[in-house]
């Protein structure tokens, strides 16, 4: 039975992993400091024998007994609005998080793939988004904290690799959606959802004509887990395609939601990317991977979760009180 290290496991992504390995047969070590999850995405799971999870920030020293065959390392905050709000947390989680974890992996012989984002691309100058290009970003910018901090990761993990001969993966993930997300945790498929839902105008940043590619969860996980059993180390890009405008998009969902919600304009925070789409070439040609689920069914999945919310959780519009990690 392998043993695979989780951490982010509370989240939205990490909960799904959670559930893939879990089903794989492996013994999952689960790990979370619950600052931006919910114990409620993994609380099916807490009765298996091969699953157990640590209450832990990943910021401090990670000891875990025994043998480890893998580490994925998932924790960090990923929206906008929680990465604006707990700005230190997102650069400690993405350095000194990863460092531990780079060290763990060196110690157990583990091999680790790391969460990395098409956020190393900033604002991009080159479209699609192949894994050569540089990118675009302010290191001073609103984004920065995660930006800087998922590429200072990828620097990090190719250095453990060079000169430690560590194993190591890393994933440069698109948006990617789906049940399980947080309903206020700002990013734009849970925003327009929330809003309709609650009989709110969508609210559109700047004038929508900005792009984004969104990947439905599955294929996500399923991108990941052909990734980590490869054998190639260098970043992949797994996300879908299949490019938006933001406008239209806000269009779809009053379409799927059959409310008559009006959209209303609000200025474009600063270096929001204007554009964003994958070049997912090396995922097919190295792991023979491509997104099956196209947007009308994976919204569906999406929105029949929220709908299945409580009236409670739904008119949950406060942002969650972080004042009890920041030290
Ligand atoms: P999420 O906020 O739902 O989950 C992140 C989890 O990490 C939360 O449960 C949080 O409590 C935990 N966490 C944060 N800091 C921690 C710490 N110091 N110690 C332990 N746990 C900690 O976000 P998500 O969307 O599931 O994203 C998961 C990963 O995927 C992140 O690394 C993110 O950068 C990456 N990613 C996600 C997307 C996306 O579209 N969802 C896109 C690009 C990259
Ligand atoms: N957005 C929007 N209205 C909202 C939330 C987001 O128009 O209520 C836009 C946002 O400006 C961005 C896109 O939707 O251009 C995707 O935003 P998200 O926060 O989901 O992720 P990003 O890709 O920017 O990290």
């Amino acid at each position: 039975m392998k043993k695979v290290l989780i951490t982010g496991v509370a989240g939205f992504i990490g909960s799904h992993l959670c559930d893939r390995f879990v089903k794989e047969g492996c013994h999952v070590i689960a790990m979370d400091n619950l600052i931006t999850g919910n114990l409620k995405n993994i609380e099916h799971l807490f009765m298996l024998k091969n699953f157990e999870f640590y209450h832990h920030d990943i910021t401090k020293f990670v000891n875990i007994p025994g043998e480890l065959d893998y580490i994925l390392h998932f924790a960090s905050p990923a929206s906008p609005i929680d990465y604006l709000r707990i700005p230190i947390q997102t650069l400690k989680v993405g350095s000194l998080g990863t460092h531990n974890l780079l060290g763990l992996a060196r110690v157990k012989k583990a091999r680790i793939l790391i969460a990395s984002t098409s956020e190393v691309y900033g604002d991009p100058l080159v479209h699609p988004q192949t894994e050569e290009y540089y990118g675009n970003v302010n290191t001073i910018g609103p984004r920065g904290v995660y930006d800087e901090a998922k590429r200072f990761q990828e620097s990090l993990t190719m250095a453990y690799h060079t000169f430690h001969g560590v194993d190591v993966r890393i994933v440069r993930i698109f948006n990617t959606y789906g049940p399980r997300m947080r309903l206020n945790d700002g990013r734009v498929i849970p925003a327009f959802i929330g809003q309709a839902l609650r009989g709110e105008d969508l609210t559109v940043f700047g004038d929508g004509s900005q792009t984004r590619s969104f990947c439905y969860i599955d294929d996500q996980v399923e991108g990941i887990f052909r990734l980590l059993h490869s054998d190639y180390c260098l970043p992949v890009n797994i996300g879908n395609p299949d490019e938006i405008t933001i406008k239209d998009f806000a269009e779809e969902i009053i379409k799927l939601t059959g409310t008559n919600q009006k959209i209303i304009y609000q200025p474009l925070p600063l270096n929001d990317p204007l554009q964003r789409r994958p070049s997912i070439d090396k995922a097919k040609a190295l792991l023979d991977w491509e997104p099956k689920v196209d947007r009308a069914e994976g919204m569906q999945k999406t929105y029949d979760y929220f709908r299945s919310l409580s009236e409670e959780e739904l008119m949950l519009e406060e942002h969650k009180d972080f004042s009890e990690f920041i030290h």
